[in-house]
């Protein structure tokens, strides 16, 4: 299914022009509009899932199996020193456009981003943890 709203499923359809690095049946990877890294791209599915939630398990399954082939191909084609794979759902978790996609980012020593990828850690109480250990196991 298509979302006639969504821009992602314009893009994916190729109604919306995009620079596209790869694409099948399935999917399109397309470069960022706004890179984070030198070569920053997005796995798109070319069927309408808002999130990880919607989206089938199968076809979460190859698009893992494509970005790992993305980030062999990608690191030998740039040459980067690292790797990141990002996928945001919900605003709260920074997911601005609510169709699924995953973020391809190479790294670079020294790319500006070093901290912007990291995150604060939380210090918890012993309490805390274990009633969050709870909730994940009872
Ligand atoms: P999110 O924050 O939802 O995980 O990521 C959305 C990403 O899509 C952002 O990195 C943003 O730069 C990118 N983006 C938003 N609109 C467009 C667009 O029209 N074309 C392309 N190529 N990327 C887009
Ligand atoms: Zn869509």
């Amino acid at each position: 299914m298509k979302d006639t709203n969504c821009i992602f499923c314009k893009i994916a359809a190729g109604e919306i022009p995009s620079r596209t690095i790869y694409e099948d049946e399935q999917f399109r990877v397309i470069m960022d509009i706004s890179p984070a890294t030198k070569g920053h791209a997005l796995i798109l599915p070319k069927e309408h899932y808002a999130n990880l939630y919607e989206i089938p398990e199968e076809v979460a399954a190859d698009a893992m199996k494509l970005a790992k082939k993305m980030a062999s191909e990608m690191t030998q084609r740039l040459e980067c020193d690292g790797f990141n794979l990002a996928q945001n759902n919900g605003e709260a978790a920074g997911q601005t456009v609510f169709h699924f996609h995953m973020h391809l980012l190479p790294r670079y020593k020294e790319d500006g981003n070093q901290e912007k990828f990291a995150w604060n850690h939380l210090e918890l109480s012993e309490d805390e943890v274990e009633e969050i250990y709870q909730k994940l196991t009872k």
